[in-house]
């Protein structure tokens, strides 16, 4: 009885009040994710409400397989239900304008994740990996899988690139092109085709049946003569396995005829799974579970009035303005550094390999 009355005074007194605060209590964080076409995505989903969970905020995690109007009305739905803040990895980087001034009318902040938001003032940070650098890795590994420059060449390559719609796509080609143009205009790799440049090499919505047709075309138009392709510069693995497809297909695969060099990126399952096999190359690993956590923090500080931490502010020009960055570092991963890099850090478990 003593207890009870106890009890009841701390109540009266709203003692209670400060018991800790659960899980949800800090607010829902909307978080619009491209596809789940893509593993990657999956992953970085999954991570994000992990992370976040551990900071006491609930998520409300969606993804628009692709459909531009259909992360719209997610995004609108999210600023309608009072999300706090929004985490949107966008399909096209241009078309959000409008629903972000809702947004900032509303006085939620919003991270690009990953992929740049363009064309508007209302985008507070952004974070991802450093973009430019990853297709310097690409372009690195697929020299050294030519063996170049010991083997002196010339080799014969072609040219794959992201979705026109996705800044990152820029930053991959224009990266591995710093590498290339130089051995492109010594006449060291030669690119068949002739097809250069992003207007000519994008891949819409980064699509791996989209790279294949292509690469059929390419083949049947410049390899039918029993030249011999050496080489693939392929900015993201979906794009890699259709390119492998396309070149299995005409034989490639084989004692007589090798699998050319093809790079990648995401350190996507079946990927590894193919450089294991000798199919594909190479990929580049970037962390997603690191991405989640720096992107999870940043949330937690612009909304509890903290300083979130930013490592650049000079390279994401959104046509608008310089969007505060936080930048992760890219690793080029081989046959040689899979297990240290991708298996060793835990991202892919050895079962799944198997
Ligand atoms: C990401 C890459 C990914 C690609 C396709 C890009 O924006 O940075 O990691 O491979 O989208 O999903």
């Amino acid at each position: 009885m003593k207890l009870f009355k106890t009890l009841l005074a701390a109540a009266a007194l709203g003692l209670f009040a400060i018991a800790p605060a659960s899980a949800q209590d800090k607010g829902t964080i909307g978080i619009a994710m491209p596809t789940k076409s893509s593993l990657r995505w999956i992953s970085d989903g999954d991570a994000l409400v992990a992370a976040l969970k551990e900071k006491g905020y609930g998520t409300d995690l969606q993804y628009a397989e692709d459909d531009i109007p259909n992360q719209l009305a997610q995004i609108e739905n999210m600023i309608t239900k009072g999300s706090k803040a929004l985490i949107i990895a966008s399909i096209d980087g241009t078309t959000l304008s409008a629903v972000l001034q809702q947004a900032a009318d509303a006085g939620i902040k919003v991270i690009a994740y990953d992929r740049l938001i363009r064309d508007s003032a209302n985008v507070d940070f952004y974070t991802t990996f450093d973009n430019f650098q990853v297709g310097v890795l690409q372009a690195n590994s697929l020299l050294k899988g030519l063996g170049y420059p010991e083997k002196p060449g010339p080799f014969n390559i072609e040219l794959f690139g992201g979705s026109p719609d996705d800044n990152n796509a820029f930053f991959f080609y224009d990266g591995a092109m710093s590498v290339l143009q130089p051995l492109i205009d010594k006449g060291d790799l030669v690119v068949k085709s002739g097809q250069m440049g992003m207007e000519k090499v994008g891949t819409l919505r980064w699509d791996g049946a989209v790279a294949q047709a292509r690469m059929d075309n390419i083949l049947s138009a410049n390899y039918s003569d029993g030249s011999r392709v050496d080489g693939v510069l392929a900015p993201y693995d979906g794009l890699s396995r259709g390119i492998i497809s396309s070149l299995r297909g005409v034989g490639y695969g084989t004692a007589d005829q090798p699998w050319p060099i093809v790079t990648g990126q995401d350190a996507e399952v079946p990927s590894v799974k193919a450089i294991i096999a000798g199919e594909q190359y190479s990929t580049v690993f970037k962390d997603t579970r690191e991405l989640a956590k720096v992107t999870a923090n940043l949330v937690d500080a612009v909304l509890s009035g903290g300083t979130p931490e930013i490592n650049d502010e000079k390279t994401y020009n959104n046509g608008v303005k310089v969007v505060p960055s936080y930048l992760l570092t890219p690793y080029s991963v081989d046959k040689s550094n899979y297990e240290e890099l991708v298996v060793g850090s835990g991202y892919i478990k050895a079962e799944e390999l198997k």
